[in-house]
């Protein structure tokens, strides 16, 4: 791959990169030479996530926090600064999806999806902006949005909020950062087959609705996101800003 796309020598942290989205970008991130955080909260998801990546020769290591939790992403961060670990590129990736008509939905719930998807990006894109700005060698901090950063879609509410926050959080962050040459873009992935959509996959009705209504007739894969997110943790993107970048086989395109 071009130098222009090269990590060598970057270190990332993918929040929520145990499995999933979070695991395929840590895994494309190292591949082009990142020395890549797994996150999760769970030590022993976290060390097999690392383990796998570093049998196939990659660079990782683990870091055990609860991206809602303000002082454990502190803490991280703390022990990043005394290991001397410089966080160039952040992926808020961390997410949960919890379905429930809205008339019928509690506000502890709402409450947990809003943390987890939307406030746990402010948490942690702090921590490290914060550090990024007093080094002065920029970095690069991207968002995870969804289809329902654009579109509403039922029974998703507190999700669907969320991301549509996380759209607009990264045009803040990208105002009040870019002249510390940071970097602030989120992805938007289409309906891409990971643990949090078993339900939808299993349901026979959801998945021929996925398959018709995206012109590309399937759904996405956790890797096919990785081109993008190589490209918005890359020197490729060094004056795209506050801008938002949908994978998702062109499902918004019809809409
Ligand atoms: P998964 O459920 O497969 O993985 C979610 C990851 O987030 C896990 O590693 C989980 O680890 C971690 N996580 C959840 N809560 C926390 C927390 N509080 N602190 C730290 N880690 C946490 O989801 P996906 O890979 O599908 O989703 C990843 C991201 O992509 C999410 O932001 C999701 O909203 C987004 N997305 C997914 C789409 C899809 O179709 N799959 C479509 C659009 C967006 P653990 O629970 O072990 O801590």
């Amino acid at each position: 791959m071009s130098r222009l796309f090269d990590l060598t020598g970057r270190t990332a942290l993918i929040t929520g990169s145990v499995r999933g989205i979070g695991f395929a970008l840590a895994e494309g991130l190292a591949a082009e030479g990142a020395h890549v955080i797994i996150n999760g909260r769970h030590r022993e998801a976290v060390d097999e996530a690392v383990g796998k990546l570093t049998e196939k020769g990659l660079a990782a290591s683990g870091a055990v926090f609860d991206v809602t939790d303000e002082a454990a992403v502190e803490n991280a961060f703390a022990d990043f600064d005394r290991r001397g670990i410089e966080v160039h590129i952040l992926i808020n990736n961390a997410g949960i999806q919890f379905r429930k008509p809205m008339v019928e939905l509690e506000l502890k719930d709402w409450q947990r999806v809003i943390d987890t998807n939307l406030t746990a990006a402010f948490i942690v894109g702090r921590a490290a902006a914060r550090r990024m700005i007093a080094r002065g060698r920029g970095g690069k901090i991207i968002n995870i949005g969804s289809l329902t950063s654009e579109a509403g879609r039922a029974t998703v509410a507190p999700y669907t909020a969320a991301k549509g926050g996380i759209k607009t959080l990264s045009r803040a962050m990208a105002a009040e950062w870019a002249s510390f040459d940071i970097q602030v873009n989120s992805i938007g992935p289409g309906y891409i087959l990971t643990d949090m959509n078993e339900a939808l996959i299993s349901n026979a009705a959801f998945d021929a609705w996925v398959k018709s209504s995206n012109p590309a007739g399937r759904w996405g894969r956790p890797d096919e996101l990785v081109g993008t997110a190589v490209y918005l943790a890359s020197d490729a993107s060094s004056y795209v800003n506050g801008q938002i970048i949908y994978v998702d086989g062109g499902w918004l395109s019809v809409l």
